[in-house]
């Protein structure tokens, strides 16, 4: 989630956002790169002869216009599939405009995000004061899926296979990754972040770990983060990811077996960031306030839960 740029508004005929071919028909649609999790995501899109799957929808109504726009630049075929990876604001709330384009949806049923505590009205208006009025025009909630996927299921189009699959509940309890074993390249949804510091805070730390197995066991040629730059290596970043999530969980075990409490367990870290609850420090700060409560609870013998 993130403060996100509007694109600037383009002509017609300029697509406002730039398509990457990273294999014959995929394509990526860099965001931000250097900003974490509070720039704009990625999105991608995969064109078959009998239409385009699209990955991940952006933030808002604006920003998904200004995605079908790129698309469009590349392919004039029907939009069929919108998958989303997660039901954070960043990566679905542009859904409705791939709804009203045609695309049916392709989620995981489980929509529960930590940032929807106050239900969907508040999710709703604290995203505007993140996107802005203008940018929500027209929004409506559009990621309950048509076609929803809990374990794996294989979309076969245009000659083209793609696997939808949950991994897990490592970032959020509705992840899916989209995997195309033909060009083994693999959309991670948030599972991966270009600076490693993947947040667990709507997910856990050891269904991440099991997740970042599951993406080491595909062995992708190109895997394509949440947010930020494309690794050169996947296996290095599923690598960093994985040192950093188990270093905190050992850390945070270490605490709550010697009884030292969360406050102090923390105080190592830098304070949050006021404003910027997905900036680095945020993220490592409620990281490890999460992943402390997770072993507390294994410590008690108590059942991690979601919130
Ligand atoms: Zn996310």
């Amino acid at each position: 989630m993130s403060a996100l740029a509007a694109p600037a508004p383009a002509r017609d005929s300029a697509p406002p956002f730039i398509a990457r071919r990273i294999a014959d028909g995929v394509y990526v649609v860099p965001g931000d790169t250097g900003r974490g999790s509070e720039g704009r995501p990625n999105a991608g899109f995969i064109v078959t002869r009998e239409g385009v799957v699209v990955v991940d929808a952006l933030a808002s109504p604006r920003q998904g216009e200004a995605l079908l726009r790129t698309i469009r630049s590349v392919t004039p075929q029907p939009i069929k599939w919108l998958v989303l990876t997660h039901h954070h604001p960043d990566h679905h709330f542009g859904a409705i405009v791939f709804r009203r384009a045609g695309a049916k949806v392709i989620a995981h049923p489980d929509t529960r995000v930590l940032a929807s505590e106050g239900g969907p009205d508040a999710l709703v208006a604290d995203w505007v004061r993140v996107v802005g009025l203008d940018a929500m025009h027209g929004f409506e909630f559009a990621d309950v899926p048509d076609r929803p996927v809990t374990s794996a299921d294989t979309l076969r189009m245009g000659g083209r296979t793609i696997v939808i699959s949950h991994p897990g509940a490592g970032h959020t309890a509705g992840d899916l990754m989209v995997w195309l074993p033909k060009e083994r390249v693999l959309f991670a949804g948030d599972l991966l972040i270009e600076d490693g510091v993947t947040m667990v805070v709507d997910g856990s730390a050891r269904e991440l770990l099991r997740s970042l197995a599951r993406i080491d066991s595909l062995r992708p040629r190109v895997a394509v983060p949440g947010h930020g730059a494309l690794p050169k290596g996947p296996a290095l970043l599923v690598a960093r990811t994985r040192s950093y999530i188990a270093d905190l969980e050992a850390e945070m075990r270490a605490a709550v077996e010697k009884g030292v409490p969360m406050q102090r367990a923390l105080a190592a870290l830098p304070p949050p960031d006021e404003n910027r609850p997905v900036s680095l420090n945020s993220r490592r700060r409620r990281n490890a306030a999460r992943v402390y409560v997770a072993e507390e609870r294994a410590w008690m013998g108590l059942e991690d839960s979601l919130p």
